[in-house]
């Protein structure tokens, strides 16, 4: 598959119909506009690509929403050289638009032929987070902490208590809370104790799984 001006035409329409959503942080909707969304899809969905809808990928999973990507990432409100965190690397595309921003990005998936099939595709399109691994994204990545910013692409049905523990004070951690339908929760981190959490708004996202070992 290539990058053609036709899917750049069809990019620029997507990140303007997502501004019309609300999202207003410029550098998220520039990511949007850059960043070829169709390369990470199945060749099957490939001409759904600059719809703003969530599809699905390997695995049982989806490459989420274009505008869920853009509204959790503008909530992170990440600067250049931020340490982020990502779990549920799915498609990867999220984890190109924190590449896009700039900031070291540490992700997280857990389905192996899924983890594996992203790897050589990042490769192969040379993105490069700082790392990419394989596991359970409820422990987060104790060795790499702490980060500015945690976000969480799946539906978790309860905060893992790991995950706040690895925030730096007044870092943010964007995480969708909840089972049939989720709350995105922003969980800021005011002190070593204190964490301010802000209810923004209901999504659909596939589930975090437990680990079951
Ligand atoms: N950011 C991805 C979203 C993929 S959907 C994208 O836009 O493509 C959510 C992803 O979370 C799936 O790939 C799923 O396998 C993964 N996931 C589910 N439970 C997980 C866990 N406990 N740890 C890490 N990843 C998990």
């Amino acid at each position: 598959m290539k990058d053609t001006l036709k899917h750049k035409g069809k990019r620029n329409q997507l990140a303007d119909l997502v501004a019309s959503k609300g999202i207003k942080n410029a550098d998220v909707l520039e990511a949007i506009r850059t960043i070829p969304r169709h390369l990470f899809m199945d060749s099957g969905f490939e001409h759904h690509a600059y719809q703003d809808k969530a599809f699905p990928i390997a695995a049982d999973q989806t490459i989420s929403q274009p505008y869920t990507v853009a509204y959790q990432t503008e909530l992170l409100q990440i600067k250049p050289g931020d340490k982020v965190l990502e779990i549920g690397t799915g498609s990867g595309y999220q984890t190109a638009v924190l590449l896009f921003l700039k900031a070291k990005v540490y992700t997280v998936e857990r389905q192996l032929s899924l983890f594996k099939k992203t790897k050589l595709f990042f490769e192969k399109m040379g993105y490069r987070p700082k790392r990419f691994v394989f596991g359970d994204g409820y422990k987060g990545m104790p060795e790499e902490a702490p980060f500015d910013g945690i976000l969480v692409t799946a539906g978790a049905p309860r905060v893992p208590k790991a995950l706040l523990s690895q925030l730096k004070i007044g870092g943010r951690l964007v995480i969708p809370v909840g089972e049939d339908s989720q709350t995105m929760l922003l969980i800021t981190r005011s002190s070593e104790k204190e964490f301010e959490r802000r209810e923004c708004g209901t999504f659909r996202f596939v589930p975090l799984l437990e680990d079951k070992n």
